[in-house]
């Protein structure tokens, strides 16, 4: 197996994959770096659905693994939403503190047990024999009654966890990966896929 591409232009996104499948050995590239540059259109309804489609996008340029994550927050008070909208919610170029003021309003007096959400992610992976894969991962929170913490990025500030206190902008970037959706979904795949290697 000569690499891994992982459908994603997000150089953010990539560092943490990396570090999650070092102990892999084989590298791991994002579509820039593999040269491919493609459009695509995420119109699937579920997670898993996203993350297959932009696998399957990719499937003609290599025949090598091919990973795609999905990933987004439901807030359950809003009907899961903003769910896979979750980057388009409100516009894509509405900043996040705007989104997510307008959740916490949502909100306003809802009452402590009613305020659950949470961070999915789905991963999928082509393999080489034409098998998909898919994982899901979770980080279990409550709407925050108000924004909190720099760290991490778009609905971060709002997803409090109760147990610590703290929301997933209040947590360094190594505590959160450990314990992110991204991560575990990420985890299990790598035990997935160590088979197929
Ligand atoms: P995509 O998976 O790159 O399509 O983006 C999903 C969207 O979900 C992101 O743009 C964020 O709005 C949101 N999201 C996904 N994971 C996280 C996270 O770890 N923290 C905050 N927001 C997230």
């Amino acid at each position: 197996m000569k690499h891994i591409i992982f459908a994603t232009s997000n150089e953010g996104k990539m560092k943490e994959i990396r570090l999650i499948l070092k102990d892999l050995g084989i590298p791991v590239l994002s579509l820039k770096e593999a040269g491919i540059s493609v459009d695509i259109v995420e119109d699937g309804t579920t997670f898993e659905e996203n993350a297959i489609i932009k696998v399957k996008a990719i499937r003609p340029y290599t025949d090598g693994i091919i990973l795609a994550d999905d990933s987004g927050l439901e807030v359950d008070y809003l009907n899961k939403q903003p769910g896979v909208y979750s980057a388009r919610f409100m516009g894509e170029d509405t900043p996040y503190t705007v989104k997510n003021q307008w959740i916490i309003d949502e909100l306003k007096g809802v009452e402590k047990e009613k305020r659950t959400a949470r961070f999915v992610c789905s991963i999928a992976a082509s393999l080489p024999n034409g098998e998909i894969l898919t994982t899901r991962g979770t980080i279990e929170g409550i709407i925050a009654e108000e924004q909190m913490g720099e760290e991490g990025f778009g609905y971060d500030p709002i997803l409090y966890l109760p147990e610590l206190e703290k929301t997933t902008a209040q947590l360094d970037a190594e505590t959160k990966n450990k314990i992110s959706h991204r991560g575990l979904a990420l985890k299990e795949m790598k035990e997935l896929m160590k088979k197929y290697l």
